[in-house]
């Protein structure tokens, strides 16, 4: 029996894995944490209270990636449309991206670092090039509104996305590790419970396969139970 007991190994070690592996989705903030950050982003000194609240809003919410945010241009915007258009390319050579373009000229022999350079930045995939709906509530079209009469672009650092999280999470005294990825996970999750469906929550996250949004409606069951009671509620 001993293939029995390799199998049941191999089961169990896959089973460990899956309790200790940290996935982003773990570390979701519920909806009153994510207004308790929102409210300690008011408490936090200018200008660094509205960045916080800038940046918690366009992850939390509309799912950017800090880098994105890092990189938020006012060009982004479609006014008219009410969009965010995440570009495949802007223009940049900040520190992070000359770190990002040393690293990539580094594990690939065909690219050199000139070039690497010239090609920052963009987003992480070219699925995360995409249109972002900003007036899916008021408080977030009121807060890109007043950040374009403040900023041409985000004025800070990729790094300082991360310290005003920080900021903003210890000015609420919220529990757990909070960092912008988790932000970016939240709005994934406030989404899927809200009812979207995994082709459109995709192309919101920018996500280069379905499968990611698929397990975020799963997980947030909401599916599940709409189908239910559409069956035994008729
Ligand atoms: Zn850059």
């Amino acid at each position: 029996m001993a293939h029995h007991r390799t199998e049941k190994n191999e089961w169990a070690d896959r089973h460990r894995q899956e309790l200790t592996t940290r996935h982003s989705h773990e570390d979701v903030l519920t909806d009153r944490e994510f207004e308790l950050l929102l409210e300690a982003c008011r408490d936090m000194p200018a200008p660094r209270g509205f960045e916080a609240r800038f940046i918690c809003l366009l992850g939390g919410r509309l799912g950017l990636r800090a880098g994105e945010i890092a990189h938020f241009d006012s060009s982004w915007l479609d006014w008219n449309r009410k969009l965010i258009r995440i570009p495949q390319h802007e223009p940049c050579d900040c520190g992070y991206c000359q770190r990002q373009a040393r690293q990539e000229a580094a594990h690939n022999g065909q690219l050199t670092e000139t070039n690497a350079v010239a090609s920052r930045w963009h987003p992480k995939t070219v699925a995360s090039a995409r249109l972002v709906p900003f007036d899916l509530s008021l408080r977030i079209e009121l807060c890109i509104e007043r950040f374009v009469n403040r900023y041409e672009g985000f004025p800070r650092s990729r790094s300082t996305v991360n310290r005003r999280v920080q900021e903003a999470a210890d000015q609420a005294a919220l529990p757990g590790r909070i960092y912008p990825h988790c932000l970016r996970a939240t709005a994934a999750s406030y989404h899927a419970y809200k009812g979207v469906a995994p082709v459109p929550l995709q192309a919101l996250m920018g996500w280069s396969d379905l499968a990611t949004a698929q397990k975020y409606i799963r997980i947030s069951g909401s599916a599940t139970a709409d189908a239910l009671r559409r069956v035994h509620h008729r």
